[in-house]
């Protein structure tokens, strides 16, 4: 039986293509069509095309049913994006394809205090850096992905996280990428884009929330990739759990961030943060932690519950992933978490049907968020040139 059609116009339905084998990592034509709800005839029309722009391949597999073989179908290898990542520390520039691949990245540093202009001036050195990479090997980028930590979160200048001016960079993207597209985010709506699209087996496919916990805590709403406004960041860090709290970096006082970001667990732990980035993952197995120590840590953990079960409070949901350096503990501790957003959820976890998964942190992988979150860009606008009139 076939699904109706609906109505969508080309590039909503390349999109729906698109976006799909990006989180699928590709896919047989028959259950691809029957996701981005196409008669077989259809789909097979719009790959037509999709292949013969370099966007696509179809290798010849044998397919695990009845009826194969056929093709797999999945992002073409050969399209290249760029991407830029913004973190404290550096501002990291790379290249890698549409498939997942890296080709190329370099970190430029930024000094311990970060003004307007060393941001500006770290954002020359790398789209040079960028821009001599790709001219020598005569690689045109498709799409340009930009991160920046609490984007949106004030006025752009004004951003309280790390100073920079987005007109001035983008005045820098007009002169050395006059016709890339190029798109800006919250680094944690990047984070969330690089896990729907590049873990495997990411435990949600519908709507539901991302949480990341890293330099910063925030959210993000993750919505079915057909609908508009797919990604909605969402500031849970700057939750305020007692006014005489700790200092945060947006000016006030006692916010979850300030609890449980990597600063103030590197603070906790009575490392540096430098030498907790420098560890990555293994520092879960290689810090003890005393037993007073561990009691905060569950404390802070349950604060972060606490936030998350306000945000469904205030808006519901059935799903939440957090990643971060709380995916890294052991159940025990992780379970401060849950019983955080169950003291808070009205009615509780299970009344809400709430179902909770802890994803691998992906800090420190930097530009990958950013080249997944350019990957995603390319794939929602269906392929098709930024500012192309809808032809249905
Ligand atoms: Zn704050």
């Amino acid at each position: 039986m076939e699904m109706p059609e609906q109505p969508r116009s080309r590039r909503q339905t390349r999109a729906a293509i698109l976006t799909h084998l990006l989180q699928s990592g590709g896919s047989f034509r028959p259950p691809l069509a029957k996701a981005v709800r196409l008669s077989e005839a259809s789909l097979s029309r719009i790959l037509f095309d999709l292949k013969a722009e370099g966007l696509i391949e179809e290798v010849r597999r044998p397919a695990p049913y009845v009826g194969g073989p056929t093709g797999l179908v999945s992002l073409d290898g050969s399209v290249a994006l760029a991407a830029l990542e913004l973190n404290s520390q550096w501002l990291t520039v790379g290249v890698g394809s549409l498939s997942g691949e890296l080709h190329y990245t370099e970190r430029v540093p930024l000094p311990r205090k970060p003004t307007i202009e060393t941001v500006g001036r770290a954002f020359r050195e790398a789209l040079t850096l960028l821009r001599d990479w790709t001219r020598r090997r005569r690689i045109a980028p498709a799409q340009i992905g930009i991160t920046i930590p609490g984007l949106g979160r004030l006025s752009v200048s004004g951003n309280p996280i790390i100073p920079c001016d987005l007109g001035h960079i983008s005045g820098m993207l007009g002169e050395m990428f006059a016709n890339v597209p190029v798109e800006f985010t919250n680094s944690v709506v990047a984070h969330a884009t690089f896990h729907r699209c590049r873990t495997e087996n990411y435990p949600f496919s519908g709507a539901h929330l991302f949480v990341f916990v890293g330099q910063g805590v925030a959210g993000t709403w993750m919505d079915d990739p057909i609908e508009e406004d797919t990604l909605q960041p969402v500031e849970l860090g700057h939750m305020v759990f007692g006014t005489d709290g700790p200092r945060c970096r947006c000016g006030h006082h006692g916010c979850v961030e300030a609890y449980t970001s990597l600063p103030a667990l590197a603070e906790l732990l009575g490392v540096s943060e430098a030498e907790l980035l420098q560890l990555g993952n293994e520092w879960v197995s290689t810090i003890p932690i005393p037993a007073r120590v561990r009691q905060e840590l569950r404390r802070r953990l349950f604060r972060l519950g606490l936030a998350i079960g306000n945000t469904l409070n205030v808006k519901p949901c059935n799903g939440v992933a957090i990643s971060g350096w709380p995916s890294l503990l052991a159940e025990d501790d992780r379970k401060a978490v849950v019983e955080g957003i169950d003291a808070c959820l009205l009615g509780g976890r299970k009344l809400a049907q709430l179902s909770l998964a802890f994803v691998p942190p992906s800090s420190g992988n930097d530009p990958q968020a950013a080249l997944a979150f350019a990957a995603f860009c390319l794939a929602s606008r269906g392929g098709m040139p930024a500012a192309s009139t809808e032809a249905a």
